[in-house]
């Protein structure tokens, strides 16, 4: 039974249903600072929090000033934000304040509470809704409930990867189900594989943007159509492409169910192209032609692409699209060739059914996701312009953001005050508001540093505990989880997901060189990695073993540690509490990389080879570079350069202490990466960029002439 609420604190439980709590420092601090430990145990849920706290703790907050008076303060902001008042999108544009923009995407890291994301394209997409909701852009979410979230990643001896299920509660999530029209629980019909497949849909609240989920695990379907949408990028492309199907066909149907009317169309990756086919559909079945209801539908949609990594555009057969499309093409007044058409790749595979393709056709408004990303995407795209130089292919680029408020430690909020001045949350984008960071005071920012660092490694060890007595682990690999860690040592962080080209390995190329650079006696080295491969990708899952073994080599006498089950929580802890962060994609195939932003924000300097935003930010004051833009590395030669550039640059500059102790030049850094990620790489300038290059023109069919692709 969870304990009763005490009236000075009855709307706990309504602020842990809207996730926008957990960008609010004051909220955060509320929870914490009513039960540490079963906040920490609890990983952050609040729900999960309210169900286990005690009455006692509970009753002695509501009798705490301190408390009261920061949940105060929070109710403020949250009264605030649900009145919906002075926004920046309803200052900017107030005529389109109230139309809805669709914004589709398979997944949306929002919270590890809500695991239903897998990496870098949800926690985007999760930062984007957080901005828009801060900005007042009239966003609506749509995107899939998978019941059995992403996979919970254990190592075993071997080094091995161990995919199990995760299991969540949705009723400790802030996850709520939408009934449909006359009390079914359904709201939408989706016909596939010859058999109608109805779907629910869940609401989850963002501050002011809802997020619409989908589900099919209702009795009213099939048995075998129930678990379609649990699993997020499991099972082979006959269900991935179901997922698809019912993502686009189904998020636009429940849209309609719920009588939203938006005005401009988003799709995040092309996992979501089946929106835009689906609209067509919608007006031929209206009676116009299907020229004009492509004109219509491409003027209002717009399309980010985020990879030039082959395995990320996904395509299929034509068989395949006949069973799970059949006969679609009949209610869009075309055949099925002609559907297949709107998906075919004018280079790689005729006979394939392309969603990249689909979705470049079918929206105006194409985008990249750095600069870089933008010259690479247009060199992929030019064959569907035939004849036309690269440079002329109407796409262009939005350089990723991150959302500070979610990225950024309170500790370190604190020294931003101190700097900025206690509203410089409003002044985000003006010029000149983070100049002022560089006159920070330098002992107070370490001292904020060093704490954040402690608490990631007290974490570390603390976990590899559990961990030892959890599974009976073996000596080595506790050693491997990290309990060696030294807060007074140069922190690597490297975390990201084991795709081969993002080079984990990379750093163990030379054995010796590393060994010197992590056991030297007076100035060491210390890393820890996480990251996940994805189930199916072995050659990823091959470079994490090497990676974990590693972990486990008495040469590197403890100094290298693998953390398991990276996720939103891990990511926070690693971002804030390491010393520098590492990034080494294989040129030029990361398209913008986030979480060396998110370090940033904290003070925590890159080290990365030049690649998505590295080269719009590094301009050497913020952290280091390797190799040339747009050129294509050789793996031998960046190693050198990297142990290098660590050998003469970072550990001297990190150890170079003055008489208290402080390294002065290596805070110069720190406050030069929080300078200029919290000027140009947030999600809020990402958005605005957006809403005005991208939204309010699909609203209003202003911007420049419509270019369609001819190829
Ligand atoms: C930010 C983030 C990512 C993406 O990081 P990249 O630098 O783009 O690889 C992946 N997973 C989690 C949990 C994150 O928070």
């Amino acid at each position: 039974m969870p304990a009763l609420i005490p009236d000075r604190l009855a709307a706990l439980p309504d602020v842990a249903r809207n996730l926008s709590w957990s960008w609010h420092r004051e909220a955060r601090v509320v929870f914490r600072s009513i039960d540490e430990r079963l906040w920490q145990s609890v990983r952050h849920n609040p729900l999960k929090f309210l169900d286990q706290v005690s009455a006692e703790r509970l009753n002695a907050a509501a009798r705490d000033p301190r408390i009261t008076a920061y949940y105060d303060k929070m109710m403020d902001w949250f009264r605030h934000e649900q009145s919906g008042a002075g926004t920046w999108f309803s200052q900017q544009w107030p005529e389109h304040a109230k139309k809805p923009i669709a914004y589709f995407c398979a997944e949306f890291g929002l919270h590890s509470s809500v695991p239903i994301y897998s990496g870098g394209l949800g926690v985007l997409a999760g930062d984007h809704c957080k901005a828009a909701s801060d900005l007042g852009v009239p966003l609506v979410g749509i995107g899939i409930l998978y019941r059995a979230g992403y996979f919970d990643q254990r190592i075993n001896v071997e080094g091995r990867q161990q995919d199990t299920d995760v299991r969540y509660d949705i009723s400790l999530t802030p996850i709520s189900p939408v009934a449909g029209p006359g009390g079914v629980p359904y709201l939408a019909t989706v016909s596939t594989f010859g058999r109608d497949v109805r779907i629910r849909a869940w609401r989850l609240d963002v501050g002011r943007v809802p997020i619409y989920l989908l589900d099919t695990d209702l009795e009213e379907n099939h048995v075998d159509d129930r678990p379609l949408l649990s699993k997020l990028y499991a099972g082979g492309p006959a269900l991935r492409l179901r997922q698809e199907w019912l993502l686009g066909v189904g998020g636009v149907r429940v849209l309609r169910a719920l009588g939203i009317e938006p005005q401009a169309w988003h799709a995040n990756e092309g996992h979501a192209a089946f929106m835009l086919t689906e609209r067509v559909r919608e007006y031929v079945a209206g009676g116009m032609s299907y020229a004009d209801a492509t004109a219509k539908v491409r003027s209002a949609s717009t399309f980010t692409t985020h990879t030039p990594v082959p395995a990320g555009h996904d395509q299929f057969g034509p068989d395949q699209i006949e069973q799970c499309a059949g006969p679609i093409w009949d209610e869009m007044g075309i055949s099925k060739d002609d559907f297949l058409a709107i998906g075919h790749h004018p280079v790689i595979d005729h006979q394939t059914f392309h969603m990249t393709a689909t979705a470049i056709r079918l929206s105006r408004r194409v985008n990249g996701v750095s600069r870089r990303h933008g010259v690479v995407t247009r060199d992929l795209w030019t064959a569907l312009w035939p004849g036309r130089p690269a440079e002329k292919v109407p796409i262009g680029h939005v350089t990723n953001g991150v959302h500070l408020a979610t990225w950024m430690a309170n500790a370190i909020m604190q020294v931003v005050d101190r700097s900025l001045g206690a509203d410089w949350g409003n002044r985000l984008d003006e010029p000149g508001t983070w100049d002022k960071i560089m006159a920070a005071d330098d002992a107070t920012l370490w001292f904020a540093h060093r704490q954040l660092k402690e608490s990631l490694l007290n974490i570390i060890r603390e976990e590899a505990r559990r961990s030892f007595v959890a599974h009976s682990l073996e000596a080595p690999q506790i050693v491997g989880a990290g309990v060696m860690l030294d807060p007074h040592v140069l922190t690597i962080g490297f975390a990201r997901r084991f795709a081969t080209y993002k080079r984990a390995n990379l750093i163990f190329r030379d054995a010796e060189r590393l060994k010197k650079l992590l056991t030297d006696s007076k100035c060491p080295v210390q890393i820890v990695f996480a990251g996940k491969a994805h189930p199916a990708d072995h050659p990823g899952k091959d470079v994490l073993q090497q990676v974990y073994q590693f972990t486990r080599d008495t040469q590197f006498e403890g100094r290298v540690a693998f953390v398991e089950d990276y996720d939103m929580h891990l990511a926070h802890l690693l971002v804030q509490g390491v010393d520098m962060w590492m990034n080494l994609p294989k040129v030029p195939l990361e398209a913008s990389g986030t979480s060396g932003m998110k370090a940033a924000l904290n003070g925590v300097p890159q080290f990365s080879t030049i690649d998505g935003w590295w080269e719009e930010a590094c301009d050497g004051s913020n952290g280091w570079a390797i190799g040339e833009a747009g050129v294509v590395d050789d793996d031998a030669e960046t190693a050198d350069r990297l142990y290098t550039i660590l050998e003469k640059e970072v550990v001297p500059r990190f150890y170079t202490r003055d008489e208290k102790g402080i390294p002065r030049d290596w805070l110069t850094m720190m406050k030069q990466a929080m300078r200029i990620s919290g000027q140009f790489f947030t999600a809020h300038r990402m958005v605005e960029e957006y809403a005005r290059d991208y939204y309010v023109p699909s609203m209003t069919g202003t911007g420049s002439a419509d270019d369609p692709p001819t190829g």
